[in-house]
């Protein structure tokens, strides 16, 4: 379904956010201050403004209520950052995602209204040492809560040819296959009589303790 965004701010960040979201389809309106910022970016969205975000009338003209999420990717100016997330809720904008450069503004973005907060720097750091210290079978993972998560696994050579009922990884890991990618196809649920193809990822849910050991199954 095309959804409707407006990036603010178009730094690495917010014009990173803009291309990915324009990319898939969706209608993205680009807002930046500087002239500059948006004549390199205006190309990769479906409209770009410049204009002061911390200006009503701006925020006004360009009808951004109608925007189905409004993404705050200013950083440096942090004073420029709360303001406008202030004035996004003020005027009844629904989904409000804001960047944070550190703890305490990301504290004040949330008293002032912001749905969501992201901090890029640190989530990005935590994702790469997360993947430095995963063993190379794993391509991916999501991180569901404290300990949990869930990682893209290459299927162990030992495992090859094999079924996920005798495998028996929940007895033996205490984590569940939770879908298998073949090659462009993903098997939600798979039956318990799949058989493992050397080329498959298993989607594999769990403990982080017990993902690592099963990511040095052999
Ligand atoms: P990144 O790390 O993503 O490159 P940053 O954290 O360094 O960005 P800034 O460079 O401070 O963030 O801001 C990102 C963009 O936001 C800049 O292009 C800047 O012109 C724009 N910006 C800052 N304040 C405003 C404002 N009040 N209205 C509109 N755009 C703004």
């Amino acid at each position: 379904m095309k959804r409707q965004f407006a990036v603010i701010g178009m730094g690495r960040f917010g014009s990173s956010v803009a291309a990915t979201l324009f990319k898939e389809g969706h209608e993205v309106l680009a807002i930046d201050k500087s002239e500059e910022n948006i004549d390199d970016h205006k190309d990769t969205v479906s409209y770009a403004v410049i204009g002061d975000s911390t200006e009503e009338e701006t925020m006004k003209a360009v009808g951004i209520r109608n925007f189905d999420t409004v993404i705050v990717a200013i950083g440096d100016d942090i004073q420029a950052s709360i303001l406008t997330v202030l004035l996004l809720k003020e005027m009844g904008v629904k989904h409000v995602v804001a960047k944070a450069q550190n703890k305490s503004h990301g504290q004040v973005l949330s008293k002032v209204g912001a749905d969501r907060i992201i901090f890029p720097e640190r989530d990005m750091g935590e994702r790469v040492a997360h993947q430095l210290m995963a063993s190379p079978n794993v391509l991916n993972f999501i991180e569901l809560a404290d300990h949990y998560s869930i990682e893209e696994i290459k299927v162990p050579a030992s495992m090859e040819g094999r079924n996920l009922r005798e495998l028996d990884l929940r007895a033996k890991f205490n984590v569940t296959v939770v879908a298998i990618k073949e090659r462009n196809k993903i098997n939600i649920a798979p039956d318990p009589e799949e058989t493992l193809e050397p080329d498959d990822i298993l989607l594999v849910i769990g403990e982080n303790c017990d993902l690592e050991k099963f990511e040095r199954a052999k």
